[in-house]
């Protein structure tokens, strides 16, 4: 569905809803119901047999649930948008529709921590393989590229280290070999990156994150061609079962509105603090996109509007003091999740990223030190303040080590 209003601050708003088939209500109704009557018998069986459109059950679709659909194919340009039980339940229904047995799946070298394991429980069970690629230069690529290889899957902010991908070198190279690319655009939002439009296949969004916003609903959407999410709302949605709640829906329909407004937020008190964190003593390294020292800078200006709301940062010393951290911080919240109007904090090494087996977790340049911040809404003063009291916290810590 192409957008049909110029700028997403009006298509986050009006897409796929207009209030004239609702009685006029405003806001888009909250259709909680798990059937639909048929008005005869005929009826039904034309809507089973595909010869009249229509609702059957809520598995197989429901309003409320086909608007944030269209919304969300308009804000990724896609052809049709798909809405999921969670952000897992997309990543699974995606990669088994795009796979059968023995075949082999590259994927970016840093992934969320369940869809690391997704992929270790496919190789066990159906022995589909993978392989991970750096994603640095199109002979990396082709290189990792075997002739089972029936898709690319790359994460692009890399979570939790923040490198980026080129999705424009990674979908050239795909086209070479007839392969899709599957984009998990979940850190940046639809806001800041489209990679549809940068040549990629399918975007999936854990929409739990910024497209929800608030923290009180977990939920997945992607958005791809029509003829693949069709074949994939009748087989791997429909049979596996991992559907959106209609209420589920009605929330992200809300929070939603306010994606352009939050995220630009988010973005502006992100920046704030990663430049305070680069000089604090106690702070060894900053990963931030749009950190001109960021050695993927140059991609971020080519294809993100601005550097997200997702900051990772490694303090001095080891795990326990990385924890003694977390545990000084008065009101920034210990919790993982991200993109909510509360700033979150995190660290991956013993949360997110724990199921990732140690020596991959090096690789992936997770640390003991590393420390995930997901910026809120809240003053950027008042979250510094925060952050900064802690951190000078650890320093006495360290301190006190050092002369024992
Ligand atoms: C949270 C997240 C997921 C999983 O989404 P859920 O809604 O928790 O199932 C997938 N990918 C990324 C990058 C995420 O941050």
């Amino acid at each position: 569905m192409a957008r049909s209003y110029k700028h997403m601050e009006t298509s986050v708003i009006h897409e796929g809803y207009d209030s004239k088939d609702m009685l006029g209500s405003l806001t888009p109704p909250l259709f909680q119901t798990s059937t639909y009557t048929f008005n005869t018998a005929e009826q039904g069986e034309r809507r089973f047999a595909g010869d009249e459109g229509g609702y059957i059950y809520s598995r197989l679709g429901n309003p409320t649930v086909t608007i944030l659909e269209e919304r969300i194919a308009a804000l990724e340009n896609g052809e049709r948008g798909l809405a999921f039980g969670s952000g897992m339940a997309a990543v699974s229904a995606i990669l088994i529709a795009l796979t059968k047995a023995n075949d082999h799946i590259l994927c970016s070298s840093g992934l969320y921590g369940c869809t690391f394991g997704l992929l270790t429980m496919m190789k066990e069970k159906y022995n589909i393989t993978h392989d991970f690629s750096s994603m640095e230069t199109e002979e990396e690529i082709r290189s990792k590229i075997k002739p089972e290889t029936v898709c690319i899957y790359v994460e692009t902010p890399i979570n939790p280290t923040m490198k980026l991908i080129d999705l424009q070198m990674v979908a050239r190279v795909a086209k070479e070999y007839s392969i899709p690319v599957v984009v998990d655009n979940t850190f940046a939002s639809p806001y800041l990156q489209n990679p549809l439009e940068l040549g990629c296949d399918v975007v999936i969004h854990s929409a739990t994150k910024y497209i929800g916003g608030h923290g009180d609903v977990i939920a997945g959407l992607a958005v791809g061609k029509k003829e693949f999410l069709n074949e994939v709302a009748m087989t791997t949605l429909k049979d596996i079962g991992g559907v959106m709640a209609p209420f589920d829906a009605w929330l992200l329909l809300r929070g939603i509105k306010t994606l352009p407004v939050r995220m630009e937020r988010h973005c502006d008190n992100a920046e704030e603090i990663f430049k305070r964190l680069k000089t604090h003593p106690n702070v060894t390294n900053v990963y931030y996109p749009s950190d001109e020292a960021h050695p993927d800078y140059s991609i971020m200006k080519r294809q993100m509007k601005r550097g997200g709301g997702v900051i990772s940062f490694e303090i001095k010393g080891e795990k326990q003091d990385a924890q003694a951290f977390l545990n000084q911080l008065s009101f920034l919240k210990i919790a993982v999740s991200l993109g909510d109007t509360e700033t979150l904090i995190e660290h991956p090494a013993t949360m997110t990223h724990a199921v990732v087996p140690e020596e991959s977790r090096e690789k992936m340049g997770i640390t003991d030190q590393l420390i995930r911040l997901s910026v809120g809404l809240e003053a950027w003063q008042d979250i510094w303040a925060d952050l900064e009291s802690a951190l000078n916290q650890i320093n006495i810590n360290s301190d006190a080590y050092s002369k024992a």
